[in-house]
């Protein structure tokens, strides 16, 4: 039975983050399980920088959103004696197992770990969606609710200014955020890794929305890394009859008090993570699949190709 658990937030944050941890240290403390909190990652891991954590020490961390044992990235991590003094660092403390929240790079760490003796757990913590072995990870609603909020605002002065908003969304390579977004406000057109970028298609669409359809704005909603939205939008005032503005949402989108389904998200995969630690079980994932909480190996879940939301690209083309 294991007795000391470890926890660590890696990668880029997403708010439930630290719901994430609140949940995790609770079930194990309630089960006679010792919790230590690492700070900043692997970073902290290397540089023994350690926290014990009490009931109290997760006390009002439910809603806020980050993580409050911070989150860094250390390239390093990926060389056999970097992890082998962070494996010295972990037996030193009496730490046996590990629970780590973060994205694809930092599952593959937790299961180099789980590889040299220490039994890792993966929670899936990115705003991105664009983790395999779940539907969703924890912090997508909460930044998902803040696009649509946003953009929602943006479609207001789009109509009093016969403007096209051209909005980039995060999303790293995943369609998602964008995707979800279009629906939720009923953007005009959505370009993500999904339904490939064509300029001219751009053009066009919007000259018929003006010409044709007669509507007073556009609304068009891009994946991060497709393409220069301020270029686009320059194209689109010179080319079509809409006046063409460019947002990118940024860094807002990766904060705000985590949203209740990321709350309740959060707490049951910290559970599992727990339960599994708990059977002895390392180097698995946890992911939520047709609402139920679900777990496999993390090298598993990475051979998958991510199935593209071809419902939600449908769903889409049926409303605008
Ligand atoms: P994310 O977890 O959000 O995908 P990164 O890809 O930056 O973010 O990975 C976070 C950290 O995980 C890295 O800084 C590194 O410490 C560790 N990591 C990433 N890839 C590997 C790997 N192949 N082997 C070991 N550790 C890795």
């Amino acid at each position: 039975m294991v007795r000391k658990i470890g926890i660590l937030t890696s990668g880029g944050d997403a708010p439930g983050m630290n719901a994430a941890i609140r949940a995790v240290t609770r079930v194990a403390l309630n089960n006679g399980i010792e919790m230590v909190g690492i700070h900043d990652g692997y970073k902290g891991l290397l540089e023994g920088n350690f926290e014990p954590l009490k009931k109290t020490s997760v006390s009002d961390i439910l809603a806020r959103g980050g993580t409050f044992l911070g989150s860094a990235r250390l390239p390093e991590f990926k060389n056999e004696d970097v992890r082998l003094k962070c494996v010295d660092n972990l037996n030193n403390q009496g730490i046996e197992a590990l629970v780590v929240i973060g994205g694809d790079g930092s599952y593959r760490g937790a299961l180099e770990l789980t590889k040299m003796g220490i039994n890792c757990i993966g929670l899936p913590g990115t705003i991105d969606n664009d983790i395999p072995g779940t539907d969703f990870t924890i912090g997508f609603d909460t930044a998902l609710r803040t696009c649509v909020e946003n953009v929602d605002k943006l479609r207001d002065t789009s109509s009093s200014h016969h403007r096209a908003s051209i909005v980039e969304v995060m999303g790293n390579r995943c369609g998602d955020l964008a995707v979800y977004t279009g629906i939720c406000c009923g953007a005009e057109m959505v370009i993500t890794p999904e339904t490939g970028y064509d300029e001219v298609e751009v053009m066009e669409r919007l000259h018929y929305l003006d010409a044709a359809a007669r509507k007073n704005h556009a609304i068009i909603i891009v994946t991060e890394k497709i393409c220069d939205v301020e270029a686009l939008a320059k194209k689109v005032s010179q080319n079509t009859g809409f006046s063409g503005r460019a947002t990118v949402l940024g860094h807002i989108q990766r904060g705000g008090s985590p949203s209740p389904t990321d709350r309740m998200l959060a707490s049951r995969m910290g559970e599992k993570a727990v339960d599994l630690l708990m059977e002895g079980i390392g180097g698995h994932c946890v992911g939520i699949i047709n609402n139920e909480i679900t777990s496999l190996p993390i090298e598993q879940a990475l051979e998958k190709p991510r199935t593209p939301r071809k419902k939600f690209y449908r769903l889409f083309e049926n409303l605008v």
